[in-house]
């Protein structure tokens, strides 16, 4: 391997983390710097009083990336699952109607009508082609569905897991799968069975999978045998903040907290093939063979904009939804409502400041003291006036208000903690695939720098896992030829 020196990544969120975990067990020297003063990024737990109160993700997927960086940091005996058939709701006309996720449920929901009903169980036996221009989610669900299911069964999911607007955001970016199954079958349902069957003998033919369980999965990469008999969906005892903070605690002697990185530049030595990297701090520079930019993608564009000014147009364009996080405690007796379930989601045309609430002390009892209940709204648009404008308070009364009203809460909570993001998650519009395969082109021309992030490849929890993990064995795989 020729020396690289040290390799420098920028941002300790689980991007950066995730990526020098790998570096590190590639034998390759890293120091992560970190802007604020913890790790983690918006993955976050505030423990207080008997409460566990998440910034970011409340109860998300854990797909087979997260579950391997899971078995390698020796956390398993922490993962707590979440129970994936609990009841979501989905708010019309001010009542929770059971969110429908089969054929039967469809059939019964009063959500829909008959017509948006037909239109969904007819779909596998109509044939359509998407257009060939990139064409929007509301256009993709008007065409093949109608306006009703883009509004009460589309929009809240939408808008609960990509912060996102149905009529910005765009198929191929964000749904490629759904435009190819289109595509090549004529049918979304009839190219997602074809799909699973596919999947189903792959993973039937692959010695790894035959009589695998749960218990197969080993900590070393390579014989590691993370499988679908694995939970998909859950959190740890002290919440997600333990995934993060473990991870910190394994990068101990490699993380420097309180760094903010101004730029990031390329100087090409006389005899060298590979430039080397100056990172600008507000009062030193170091320097690098290498650099892993794992920031936000608007936190990464001013980095790179002093000599790599395309790089950074194209990612200071990427859009970027706010977001804000209200949670509370409140006594059990308080609540009406069973809270039987994962929470509710609001459709847009409802009005209200509020996308979605989880009941976290539902899915995770342990999560709260004894005889209370936890609860974690996200919310932004809409109703009367910005909420970003407004104090963490009157946030949380506006929130509480809106969750009152649906759940039947009498008095205020006990305990509230509340999280504004004026850029939660980068959004998947129309555009962005060609503009990430843009970003890609333009790093290709630059040795010896890679990106990792949730603006590259989807913006989960195991989406961030992969790209770093993929960046770093791109790394590894450029310095070791
Ligand atoms: C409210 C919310 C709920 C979510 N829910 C889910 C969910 O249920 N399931 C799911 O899979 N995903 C969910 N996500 C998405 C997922 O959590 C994020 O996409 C992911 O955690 C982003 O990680 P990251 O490391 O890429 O970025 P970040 O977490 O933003 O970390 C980036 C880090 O870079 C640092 N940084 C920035 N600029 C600099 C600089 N110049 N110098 C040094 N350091 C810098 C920052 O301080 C930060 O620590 C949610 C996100 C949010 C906001």
């Amino acid at each position: 391997m020729r020396d690289i020196r040290k390799v420098v990544v920028i941002g300790a969120g689980i991007s950066g983390l995730a990526c020098a975990f790998r570096l590190r067990q590639l034998g390759i020297p890293v120091l992560i710097l970190e802007a604020s003063a913890k790790a983690g990024g918006v993955i976050s737990t505030v423990r207080r009083n008997g409460f566990l109160f998440e910034a970011g993700p409340q109860c998300p997927r854990f797909p087979k990336s997260v579950w391997t960086l899971i078995f390698e940091l020796g956390l398993q005996e922490e993962f707590i699952a979440g129970d994936p058939r609990a009841k979501r709701y989905i708010l019309r006309d001010g009542q929770l109607h059971r969110a429908p996720f089969s054929a039967g449920g469809l059939f019964t929901t009063s959500l829909v009508g008959l017509k948006s009903k037909y239109s969904l169980l007819s779909e596998v036996f109509r044939r359509s082609h998407p257009p060939t221009q990139e064409e929007s989610l509301a256009e993709f669900v008007d065409r093949k569905f109608g306006a009703e299911v883009l509004d009460y069964l589309v929009d809240p999911f939408i808008s609960t897991i990509f912060f996102g607007d149905p009529h910005r955001m765009g198929m191929l970016s964000a749904f490629p799968a759904l435009v190819e199954w289109e595509q090549s079958r004529g049918s979304v349902v009839r190219g997602a069975l074809s799909a699973y069957r596919s999947k189903r003998n792959r993973n039937a033919k692959s010695p790894s999978a035959e009589g695998s369980s749960a218990r197969d999965s080993h900590s070393k990469r390579g014989d590691l045998h993370v499988t679908d008999a694995l939970p998909s969906l859950g959190s740890f005892k002290q919440g997600m903040g333990a995934l993060v903070e473990r991870l910190a605690e394994k990068l101990r002697d490699h993380l420097r907290f309180g760094v903010n990185v101004e730029s990031i530049t390329a100087q090409n030595g006389d005899n060298q093939p590979d430039p080397v990297w100056r990172i600008r701090l507000s009062s030193e520079e170091l320097s690098a063979g290498a650099v892993v930019v794992a920031t936000p993608a608007y936190a990464a564009a001013p980095l790179l904009g002093e000599s790599m000014a395309q790089l950074s147009v194209l990612l200071a364009g990427i859009e970027h939804a706010p977001m804000d996080v209200v949670s509370c405690a409140f006594d059990r007796r308080q609540i009406r409502h069973p809270l039987d379930g994962f929470g509710f989601m609001v459709p847009r045309r409802e009005r209200l400041h509020t996308f979605c609430t989880f009941w976290n002390s539902s899915l995770f009892p342990a999560h709260a003291r004894s005889g209370t209940v936890v609860m974690t709204s996200f919310a932004a648009r809409g109703g009367d006036g910005n909420l970003d404008e407004v104090p963490d308070d009157v946030l949380g009364q506006h929130v509480e208000a809106e969750n009152a009203a649906v759940l039947g809460i009498t008095g205020g909570p006990i305990d509230r903690m509340t999280w504004k993001y004026p850029r939660a998650l980068p959004q998947y519009n129309v555009g962005h695939a060609q503009r990430v395969k843009e970003i890609r082109e333009a790093l290709s021309q630059v040795p010896g720098l890679f990106l990792a992030g949730n603006y590259l490849a989807g913006r989960s929890i195991g989406d961030c896992v992969d790209t770093a993990f993929q960046a770093a064995d791109l790394l590894h795989s450029r310095f070791s030829s």
